[in-house]
């Protein structure tokens, strides 16, 4: 079987389509347009360029805001200060603070300042109980970008056999906890699970969010099973390749995400997704 390739950059054109005549709903309804603020500290490469694209991004989708840039000096007192005055700032509908942050940084205690309506990341700990318990809080963009991917390739998941790979708070658990409440089974494998490749090789659903350059061989995949490649790993050359060993397992696997332009593309589209969900919200009190 040669698998049909799930286009994020498609997928993810379509959600800011989407986000983009409900920011200008937003605006004709409340005299405002969504605004979303994202905090970076310090100068690392990567974390500018993410940062970059968001703002780019959120522009283009009609959402107002920008990117507060303070320098790696900033001490854990000043951040928290600024992200709990962005939580009281009535104007303000979404926060995101730039992950990871400098060395010496307590980050779980500045995610637990962010006011959990305004959590865009879906990190705080009120979104992430709400998650497990079924509620309905704002949920982590790159888990809800591998679920629209599944949407839009028809995949049916009640009863199907979800296999996860790797359980970070970012990924892996949450995106479990989604599969489950699409009724799939789940199970979820991680560095210390015992033959990891039997456990891929029985999943209809197969997801992995592990860091390892093209872990998941063929020989890992059931014949026609749906595999969604979280992984952005970067070769010495420079290149970026997933965790899936891409050319091997598109002969086996009947859905296959790339990388770049597969789960990647959809992590922004999500965020703005996420902050015109707040807006909304937010202004139903
Ligand atoms: P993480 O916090 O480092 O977690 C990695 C997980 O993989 C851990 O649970 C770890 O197990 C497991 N793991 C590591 N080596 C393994 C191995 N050899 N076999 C089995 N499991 C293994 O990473 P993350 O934040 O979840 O991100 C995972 C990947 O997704 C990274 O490549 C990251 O760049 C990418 N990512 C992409 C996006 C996107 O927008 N596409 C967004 C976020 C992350 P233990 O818990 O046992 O250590």
């Amino acid at each position: 079987m040669t698998a049909q390739i799930l286009d994020g950059k498609v997928i993810a054109a379509r959600v800011r389509a989407e986000v983009k005549t409900d920011a200008e709903a937003f605006a004709k309804a409340h005299g405002r347009s969504p605004r979303l603020e994202v905090v970076l500290v310090g100068e690392d490469p990567a974390s500018q360029v993410y940062v970059r694209n968001k703002e780019k991004a959120a522009h283009e989708a009609g959402l107002r805001g920008s990117v507060i840039r303070l320098p790696a000096t900033t001490s854990q007192a000043e951040l928290l200060a600024c992200v709990e005055a962005l939580s009281a700032d009535a104007d303000v509908d979404g926060i995101l603070v730039q992950l990871p942050l400098p060395a010496g940084f307590d980050a779980a205690a500045i995610v637990d300042a962010i006011d959990p309506q305004k959590d865009v990341d879906g990190l705080h700990p009120v979104n992430a109980g709400l998650l497990s318990t079924g509620g309905k809080g704002l949920r982590p963009c790159t888990p809800s970008g591998c679920m629209r991917m599944l949407r839009e390739a028809g995949v049916d998941l009640r009863g199907k056999r979800a296999v996860v790979l790797g359980r970070s708070n970012l990924v892996g658990k949450p995106v479990a906890l989604m599969l489950l409440e699409e009724h799939a089974t789940v199970t979820i494998a991680h560095s210390r699970t015992v033959d990891l490749a039997a456990e891929c090789a029985r999943a209809d659903v197969l997801i992995a969010a592990v860091g390892k350059s093209r872990l998941v061989k063929a020989d890992w995949v059931k014949e026609g099973a749906v595999v969604i490649d979280v992984g952005i790993n970067r070769g010495e050359d420079g290149k970026l390749s997933g965790d899936v060993d891409f050319d091997a397992v598109k002969e086996k696997a009947s859905w296959l995400t790339p990388v770049p332009g597969g789960v990647g593309a959809m992590t922004i589209a999500m965020l703005l997704r996420n902050t015109v969900d707040a807006a909304v919200q937010r202004a139903r009190g």
